[in-house]
């Protein structure tokens, strides 16, 4: 319906406008029809400046930074933001231990008087249409429609299938030591790992403690040399097939083993890879690193023209602070870039007008 409008316009017959006002330039008037079809857009598909899909610190923190700069902003959110198992957020100055859930509201509290609307909904899929604008799809099938999009899905970790370790997730499983090491310190740490990247993590958490032990579940994918360092390092490995991970009150007690025999533990820290929480950034074609994030560049802008990704949906570290950061500097870009659309809308409108004054 929209194309179909847009194609009336565009192949209107300039010259019978031109006969009623012969002084009026054929680029002027097209200028004005094009600038009729986007407000009649506006009107009509409620053509928003900035969709956000993800409502996490990234893609609240963009939400902000574009409120704040009168943007007209729709954000998506199904509420899954990654930490929502932690026992209490750190490495966020003014914030530290803060329970994700209340972080998260502060943000929302914040955010309510910028004018941003907020829609607890799950996006399935999101496109260009035929005038250049995104559409986003909800999975009732609804359309929504702008000029910019900010994708800030974020990650999933994937999680160990050992019995206990869902429960025990976030108050003594842990799978980063900058966020949890400090709250273990000097306690006896497990490391769990089948595959070969434990090693590594295991010889980072004996900053925290002087007993590490590394479990890798019956698999043993140590290299010789990761072998020589783990040794040097003080650190055993207990390669014993695991049944189960026990503990009270959200706190590790001991690691079943499926020999029968059992050890005292106090926390686990686990590596075990993540995956995208949605592939709308990939299906959308944005080109993914080899760690399965989606490549941007310094601005948050992807090879994908008006499509911005902020926060662990896009490659560096994995932190509230910086997620919220690069939500800010993709609220900026966005705004930088829907700002030179106006003005060189309006550069181009005066001079044809001076060209055929
Ligand atoms: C157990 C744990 C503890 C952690 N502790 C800390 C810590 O102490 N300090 C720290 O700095 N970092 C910590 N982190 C890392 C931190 O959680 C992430 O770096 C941060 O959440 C990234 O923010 P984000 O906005 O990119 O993604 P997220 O916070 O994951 O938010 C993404 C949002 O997008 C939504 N979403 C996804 N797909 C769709 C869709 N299709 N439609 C609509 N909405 C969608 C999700 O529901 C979610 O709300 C921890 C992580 C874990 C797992």
């Amino acid at each position: 319906m929209f194309t179909t409008l847009a194609s009336i316009l565009q192949s209107f017959n300039l010259s019978i406008i031109q006969s009623f006002n012969p002084s009026i330039s054929t680029t002027s008037l097209v200028w004005n029809l094009q600038t009729t079809h986007v407000r009649y857009l506006n009107k009509v598909m409620e053509l928003q400046d900035v969709i956000i899909i993800g409502g996490g610190p990234a893609g609240l923190n963009g939400a902000v930074v574009l409120g704040r700069c009168l943007r007209k902003v729709l954000l998506f959110d199904t509420e899954k933001y990654r930490n929502r198992d932690s026992h209490g957020m750190h490495n966020y100055l003014t914030r530290d231990h803060i329970l994700p859930t209340d972080f998260i509201q502060v943000c929302h509290d914040e955010l309510k008087k910028y004018g941003v609307v907020r829609i607890t909904k799950k996006i399935t899929e999101a496109k260009k249409n035929s005038d250049g604008y995104f559409v986003a799809i909800d999975d009732d099938g609804k359309e929504y429609y702008s000029k910019k999009l900010l994708v800030a899905t974020g990650l999933t970790d994937n999680l160990p299938t050992v019995p206990g370790f869902r429960e025990l997730y976030g108050t003594s499983v842990f799978h980063c030591p900058y966020c949890d090491g400090w709250e273990v310190k000097g306690k006896k740490i497990g490391i769990y790992a089948r595959n070969k990247e434990g090693w590594e993590l295991a010889l980072a958490l004996k900053n925290w403690s002087k007993n590490v032990v590394y479990y890798t579940d019956g698999k043993y994918n140590i290299r010789p040399f990761q072998k020589d360092q783990l040794k040097a390092n003080d650190i055993p490995v207990n390669s014993v097939p695991i049944a189960r991970i026990e503990g009270e009150e959200g706190l590790l007690k001991k690691i079943v083993f499926k020999d029968g025999t059992e050890e005292a533990c106090d926390a686990i820290f686990f590596v075990n890879g993540f995956t995208q929480q949605c592939n709308l950034a990939e299906a959308f074609g944005c080109e993914m690193s080899k760690k399965g994030v989606v490549k941007a560049n310094k601005f948050q802008q992807t090879n994908i023209p008006g499509l911005y990704v902020a926060g662990d949906v896009a490659r560096d570290m994995h932190f509230v602070v910086v997620a919220a950061a690069e939500g800010a500097k993709a609220g900026v870009s966005i705004n930088k870039e829907l700002q030179k659309e106006i003005t060189d809308r309006k550069a181009l409108a005066k001079a044809t007008d001076d060209m055929f004054e």
